[in-house]
């Protein structure tokens, strides 16, 4: 008795029920009772156990009935149900299966225990019984009938239920079941249970100040139209109140109660007396919606109602709260954070839809590549906030030019891709349209305190016209966007197939770079560096040739340029210093007098993450001593990150490698940053020097080189010095070194070896 209905207080009544009948017993038969008195007894206390208890003939008539079974069955007197079957009592589907029951414990003798099945006892309501029945025997052991136990677990059952349908929604929350599905499947869940009500779940507006979106699959669809935009407030009815104080709000009866006064006229015609509502509260309790409750009857509800309420609203609260979560995040991952302008990954879906749409109607569609011209420099000279801000602004400006149906989709840094769609197919038209977005970029704005003017370069294909697929057409519009940057930037380029044929030839010229490099056909020369006041070559640059099988020597000047474009300097370049450390160390070990290599970095190179432990394992590798190798770092590879450069500097300057730039006076480094660089050699620009001594200003500049690097005690080597009045132009100036064609051009090892090395084994030393 202590599960179940019952309970533990049903169980403890019955005990005290039964002591209080045992001492009755006692005290009026003595403690000796007769079988007449012992029957008595039996029968009061059969009778006031709540459970059904009874017996029934082998054809299923009742023979016996304790006093919960007649009562329930709608009697007041056991004669009443002795004689009857099931098939009097219940309907014929409930009562065949109680009889198919019975006939097995009859053929079988044994005993059914704690069969759980449905009756309708109660006036038509659902029940479900618990019952234990056993064969009834005589004296002779002969089975008779049936004895059966039932309790009633309609109770216990319908909590059951609940927990399955709870862990229904919970499911359902986990597989994204749509909001609306989810909703309806809530209420049902609970109308089931609750009789005579219908439930309804609103969610709030964006601004959070009406209902919204009601689903309420039992409320007549009119009425849930009539509260779509439900104002929220202090007197708001039953919902709108709840909302607005986010605590729950179980209205009694809507004629009387000031909270529904303002809104008679909307509840009045579908008869609603009663509505319990609850706020929808998020994990960090703000309001996302309400659940409610709505009864034709007045009335509140009773405590297993309002806890029904509070764990719909929660289970409600938690599906809106994750769709958000879910929203959020596919946002994230299709946006850009800073501009909230889409990213590449909505293009593809984008273009097919508008493509598909073109074919249909004839019209265009437009795709252009863009990238803002020198926004490096903004970022550099203004901080990278101006630089987010200048981004902004531009992705700003450009959705202000585009229609619905367009897309501007950030790519990266500051390259965006424009779509146009439906466009009329005119090529002017369509040019027009972008040189209208580029006019909108290029308006002057003001950026930390500066006002500046930002251009772009675009490179713009049509389709149906210039390419078949989404790849096409990107890889068209980049090689467009590539000419417009040659073009001298802030410029605007259609692609044309001559571009193609440009791209599809660069393409092969990458791929024999990369198989040049496989096969070990690039070489390098070296060029000495004179030291004046000595009359010795301390050093010699490291440059490297491409020994072509047909073509001979190519110079880097042919293919450095793409191989920086496509990243394959970092292999290259790789191959160079360790080849130009190598052959240092063959000289050493070959027994010259020492010398410096000086070895070319490309900007891509310097960026990657790994390169300085790549220096260092090179170095080990090939065992020459650090002080032995200079690397040549461009102006315009510090200037592209200020900060980041001179952090690698000083772990190059760390390993005991030397530091010079190149090509100096060529990009803008500014002469408080150069303070800050750890390098201890400029190399003055052969530029300046080719003209010394007809150009005035070339001079002018160089002689400030020379005393700049003297002010900052760093040595000063000029290069591409050709004649001797360039040399002693120099000379007088205060420079020191040269390196140029005055000494030597830059030579094969063995002849490097063999002029300015003179009497050494030459074999010996050639690496
Ligand atoms: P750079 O580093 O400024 O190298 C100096 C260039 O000037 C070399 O051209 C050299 O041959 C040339 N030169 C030297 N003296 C004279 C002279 O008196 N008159 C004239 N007209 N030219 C002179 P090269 O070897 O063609 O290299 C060109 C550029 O290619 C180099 O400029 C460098 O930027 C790049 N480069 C060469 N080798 C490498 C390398 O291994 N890695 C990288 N990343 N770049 C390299
Ligand atoms: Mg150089
Ligand atoms: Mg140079």
């Amino acid at each position: 008795m202590s599960d179940g209905l019952s309970g533990d207080d049903d169980t403890q009544r019955l005990i005290e029920a039964t002591r209080r009948l045992a001492s009755e017993a006692a005290r009026l038969y003595g403690p000796r009772t007769d079988i007449a008195e012992r029957h008595y007894w039996l029968e009061t206390m059969v009778n006031h156990i709540p459970d059904y208890i009874y017996a029934k003939d082998l054809q299923g008539r009742f023979l016996l009935a304790n006093e919960a079974t007649v009562r329930d069955n709608g009697f007041s007197e056991m004669h009443e149900i002795v004689g009857l079957t099931d098939f009097d009592l219940h309907a014929e589907d409930i009562a065949a299966r109680i009889a198919d029951g019975e006939r097995q414990v009859i053929a079988s003798g044994e005993a059914i225990i704690g069969l759980e099945e449905r009756a309708a006892v109660d006036k038509g309501n659902e029940r479900w019984l618990m019952t234990s029945k056993v064969p009834l025997r005589d004296k002779l052991g002969r089975t008779i009938g049936t004895v059966g136990v039932s309790r009633d677990i309609t109770d216990r059952k319908r909590a059951e239920q609940l927990m399955i349908g709870q862990t229904r929604v919970l499911e359902m929350i986990a597989k994204d079941t749509p909001l609306d599905d989810l909703f309806r499947e809530l209420i049902l869940m609970i109308e089931a249970h609750v009789p005579g009500v219908q439930g309804a779940v609103y969610m709030l507006t964006e601004d959070g100040q009406r209902l919204m979106k009601g689903v309420a699959p039992g409320l007549d669809p009119s009425y849930t139209a009539a509260i779509e935009g439900f104002p929220i407030g202090p007197n708001s009815g039953s919902c709108g109140t709840a909302a607005y104080l986010g605590q729950p709000v179980f209205v009694g009866d809507i004629l009387t109660d000031p909270l529904w006064a303002a809104y008679l006229d909307v509840v009045q015609p579908f008869g609603f007396r009663a509505c319990w509502a609850a706020p929808l509260l998020s994990f960090h309790g703000k309001v996302l919606g309400t659940f409610a409750l709505y009864a034709k009857t007045p009335g509140l509800p009773a405590d297993p109602v309002s806890d029904l309420i509070a764990m719909a609203a929660r289970l409600a609260a938690i599906a809106i709260e994750r769709r958000e979560a879910a929203e959020r995040i596919h946002f994230m991952a299709h946006h850009d954070a800073l501009t909230g302008l889409p990213n590449r990954s909505m293009l593809d879906g984008h273009m097919e839809k508008a493509m598909t749409a073109a074919r249909e109607t004839g019209e265009w569609v437009a795709l252009a590549f863009l990238d803002l011209d020198n926004f490096k420099l903004v970022n550099d000279s203004l901080g990278h906030n101006a630089g987010d801000e200048l981004l902004r602004t531009v992705a700003q400006r450009m959705s202000l030019c585009v229609r619905k149906g367009d897309m501007i989709i950030r790519v990266g840094g500051d390259e965006f891709i424009i779509l146009l769609t439906g466009l009329q197919a005119d090529r002017e038209l369509v040019l027009s349209r972008f040189e209208g977005i580029r006019s909108a970029i290029a308006r002057p704005m003001t950026l930390a305190g500066q006002t500046l003017q930002v251009t772009c370069s675009m490179g713009v294909v049509c389709y149906p016209e210039q390419g078949e697929s989404t790849g096409e057409l990107l890889a068209n519009a980049d090689a467009a966007m590539y000419r417009a940057k040659a073009f001298g930037r802030n410029n605007l380029k259609l692609f044309s197939s001559e571009m193609a044929d440009a791209a599809r030839a660069k393409l092969v010229q990458v791929e024999a770079l990369r198989q040049a490099l496989e096969q070990g056909e690039f070489v390098l020369h070296y060029q000495p560096q004179l030291d004046l006041a000595s009359g010795c070559v301390f050093a010699a640059e490291a440059l490297v040739r491409w020994n072509h099988p047909r073509h001979g020597l190519i110079s880097p000047a042919d293919f450095v340029p793409l191989a920086e474009e496509t990243g394959l300097i970092v292999d290259i370049g790789e191959w160079v210093l360790d080849a130009a450390c190598r052959q240092n160390r063959a000289w050493q070990d070959a027994g010259l007098p020492s010398l410096i290599v000086s070895v070319n970095v490309s900007a891509r190179q310097f960026a990657e993450k790994a390169w300085v432990s790549r220096v260092a394992r090179t170095l080990a590798d090939t065992g020459l001593d650090p002080q032995f190798l200079e690397l040549e770092l461009t102006e315009s590879l510090i200037m592209q990150d200020v900060p980041q450069a001179i952090a690698t500097m000083h772990e190059l300057e760390a390993l005991g490698v030397r530091l010079a730039i190149d090509d100096f006076g060529t990009g803008y480094s500014s002469l408080s940053a150069l303070k800050r660089f750890p390098v201890s050699r400029l190399k003055i620009d052969r530029s300046f020097v080719k003209d010394i001594p007809g150009d005035e200003d070339d001079m002018a500049i160089t002689a400030a080189i020379i005393s700049l690097a003297q002010k900052l005690k760093l040595d000063v080597i000029a290069e591409g010095v050709e004649t001797q009045e360039q040399l002693d132009f120099l000379r007088e100036s205060g420079c020191n070194e040269i390196q140029g064609y005055w000494v030597s051009r830059p030579l094969p090892p063995l002849a490097f070896v063999s002029q300015f090395a003179p009497g050494l084994a030459l074999e010996a030393m050639s690496a």
